[in-house]
């Protein structure tokens, strides 16, 4: 096939600022390429990463969705990457098979009746604009399964689709992260710094632990991220920065656990498998993603939603979890080849269906 996969307009590809769905492009579009497949990747300037070929746009970036009200109008900056993306795409459409769509925005679901070649679009949130929701509802009944999620949990947070919905999970190479058997006496938190992942939960267990906690992560959200840390003086807690896949697993993999303290429906929690792979289990509420991941007292704790007191409790019960258990099942559903399998699928049925 000949895919064109089009980047979040949040920030460029590399950068952090677009969150775990900038690791699935770069691991889809790695195992695309390695079963033969022709892409190209569309993406703001600045974006670079390894061997993925990419074509820069420039413009402004568009503004994160998770930061408006739920019935904000739809709003782009003036000289808009996201649009200066799909004009290219729509000057270059004719060169392949299959558009897909990595962007969480109103524009690339509004414009796909106007293209010539099918959209595929990867959702990589849970519901949080109407607007939204109601053009991708609007999608998946005139594009019969164009839509792909992470997890079914994401998708129940959109209302009345139509099926049928593709549940295509994540996946990594495991190769790049490396089993650690004897930890540290220290846990780990990853993600954006942005409120929704809810980082002061785990300052809240490293204070009163005392276990040291190793935060990496984009900060998101400056104001955000100073106040948390006033609330939490004591907390034991190291910033590293927005580190490499690299160097991230070399930190992460000498934790006895990996907090995850999501307060919205996680769509998926990329981070969670990474941890996984090192064999470090992962302590998490019971919603969304993390939930369908973490195997309660198996690869780690699924505690009661926001509860710290269920976090705390959990860290004292690591001595149960082996730790070759997590990174076993990562092996099995989380590998880049069944990735692949489930994307190429999708594709491929889009392609199938098309008149
Ligand atoms: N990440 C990273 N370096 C860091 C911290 C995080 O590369 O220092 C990446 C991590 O690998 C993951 C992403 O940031 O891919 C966070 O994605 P996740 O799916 O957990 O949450 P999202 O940001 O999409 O809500």
């Amino acid at each position: 096939m000949k895919l064109l996969f089009v980047s979040t307009p949040v920030g460029a590809l590399g950068s952090g600022l677009g969150g775990g769905v900038e690791l699935s492009l770069y691991n889809i579009a790695q195992e695309m390429m390695r079963r033969g497949h022709d892409l190209q990747i569309v993406a703001p300037a600045g974006s670079a990463w390894d061997n993925l070929p990419i074509v820069q746009i420039s413009g402004n970036l568009q503004i994160i969705a998770q930061s408006l009200e739920r019935e904000a109008a739809i709003a782009m900056p003036e000289n808009s990457v996201l649009a200066n993306m799909w004009d290219y795409v729509r000057q270059v459409e004719d060169e392949y098979d299959l558009i897909v769509n990595f962007a969480y925005d109103w524009l690339p679901f509004y414009l796909t009746p106007f293209l010539k070649r099918p959209v595929a679009h990867f959702v990589s949130m849970g519901s949080l604009a109407d607007a939204l929701d109601q053009i991708i509802i609007q999608i998946s009944q005139q594009f019969s399964g164009t839509i792909g999620f992470y997890t079914a949990a994401q998708a129940a947070t959109f209302p009345e689709l139509t099926p049928p919905i593709y549940y295509l999970s994540s996946g990594i190479d495991l190769s790049l992260y490396q089993f650690c058997s004897e930890p540290k006496q220290q846990l780990a938190w990853l993600g954006r710094i942005s409120p929704e992942k809810g980082l002061e939960d785990a300052f809240a267990v490293a204070e009163s632990t005392t276990i040291p906690l190793k935060v990496m992560g984009k900060i998101q959200d400056e104001s955000y991220w100073q106040k948390i840390q006033q609330d939490y003086p004591n907390a034991p807690i190291e910033y590293l920065g927005f580190v490499s896949t690299k160097e991230m697993q070399r930190v992460l993999r000498e934790c006895r656990a990996l907090i995850m303290t999501p307060r919205w429906v996680e769509a998926f929690g990329n981070v969670a498998i990474e941890a996984l792979a090192c064999g470090v289990p992962v302590i998490s509420y019971s919603r969304g993603g993390p939930a369908s991941i973490i195997q309660d007292g198996e690869t780690g704790f699924l505690v009661e939603p926001d509860s710290i007191d269920g976090l705390i409790v959990a860290t004292k019960q690591l001595d149960r979890i082996n730790r070759q258990t997590c990174r076993d099942r990562t092996q099995k559903e989380f590998s880049l080849e069944a990735l692949g399998e489930r994307f190429e699928k999708w594709f491929v049925d889009i392609l199938n269906f098309q008149p």
